[in-house]
């Protein structure tokens, strides 16, 4: 298939080292624009099963296409978002979006397994999993088919909330995944203390699988060790064959990445799932 569109392939406006710093001013009022218009969308991005060859979930990411700059990457505007406030609007947004299409496919018999990310600021928001609870039972979406991501430096320090919330959230059934695993601050041992379901390992570690024998022995040791603690685990930025196979061989969970599909429009991603019948799974991706 050919993820055409896609927008990881084009590149980015970046505001962060915009010279002209009041452009980010311009640029958040731009985003509320975009909220308020509909300009804003989700690409999805398959989540391989590497046990079964099968596809069974995905993983919504923003995707802003500004009027006048091109395409904005989340990582230019997630954080300008979180500084002036109105990350809670966009998050708002991304999880009625994603949740309203996961409906869309459980019609249309497609259980996927849907995953969300959350900053860490969502989880300063004391009311977040009454009102993800609310969007489930809207959509009428089982919990155990929703995960939120989270990194390592949104649940890491003092934050009480935050281990709160995610708490209430996997007391909910929803899956806790944390995101870009390896490169932040978090060890094993504060884990533990979390209600973690996922560990997805950052795509540093991935790249050059194949061929690192340094990042085989990080990753093998990471598989084994979640598997342990009963963490499942998925390896992003799958670039390659070899990557994927190695990580099929050492049994890791999951795999996501360009070698295995690009984060893709709405209507690419059904496409490409109805281009893989009966490589999609009946069942969950969990
Ligand atoms: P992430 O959650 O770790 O998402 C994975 C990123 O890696 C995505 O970038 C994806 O397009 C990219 N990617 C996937 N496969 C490959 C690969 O094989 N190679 C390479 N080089 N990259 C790959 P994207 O979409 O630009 O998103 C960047 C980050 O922005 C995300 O990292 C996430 O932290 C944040 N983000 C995206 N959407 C949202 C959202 O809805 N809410 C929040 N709070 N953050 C979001
Ligand atoms: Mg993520
Ligand atoms: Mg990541
Ligand atoms: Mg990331």
């Amino acid at each position: 298939f050919a993820a055409s569109g896609s927008a990881s392939a084009l590149s980015f406006y970046d505001a962060a080292t915009d010279p002209h710093r009041p452009e980010r001013l311009s640029l958040m009022g731009d985003l509320r624009e975009a909220l308020d218009c509909n300009g804003l969308s989700l690409y999805y991005q398959p989540k391989l099963d590497l046990a079964s060859g099968r596809f069974g979930g995905a993983e919504a990411l923003l995707r802003w296409n500004h009027p006048r700059r091109g395409w904005v990457s989340p990582e230019a505007f997630i954080g300008m978002a979180e500084d002036t406030g109105n990350i809670h609007r966009v998050t708002r947004w991304v999880l009625a979006s994603a949740l309203a299409q996961a409906q869309q496919w459980i019609e249309q018999g497609l259980p996927l397994h849907i995953a969300v990310n959350l900053s860490a600021r969502d989880l300063e928001e004391a009311e977040l999993p009454e009102r993800i609870g609310r969007l489930l039972s809207i959509h009428q979406i089982p919990a155990s088919h929703l995960t939120v991501e989270v990194t390592e430096r949104a649940v890491i320090g003092e934050s009480d909330t935050a281990i709160r919330i995610l708490r209430r959230l996997a007391g909910q059934g929803i899956g806790i995944a944390i995101d870009d695993f390896g490169v932040g601050q978090s060890t094993f041992a504060y884990l533990r203390h979390l209600p973690v379901s996922e560990l997805k390992i950052d795509q540093m570690f991935v790249k050059h699988l194949a061929t690192d024998t340094n990042d085989q022995i990080i990753v093998r040791s990471i598989v084994d060790l979640s598997h342990r603690l009963g963490y499942r685990v998925t390896a992003e930025g799958v670039e390659d064959q070899g990557a994927q196979d190695y990580l099929a061989s050492i049994g890791c969970d999951h795999a996501q990445g360009f070698f295995v599909a690009r984060p893709m429009p709405v209507d690419a991603f059904a496409a490409f799932v109805a281009g893989q019948a009966g490589h999609v799974s009946a069942g969950l991706l969990r």
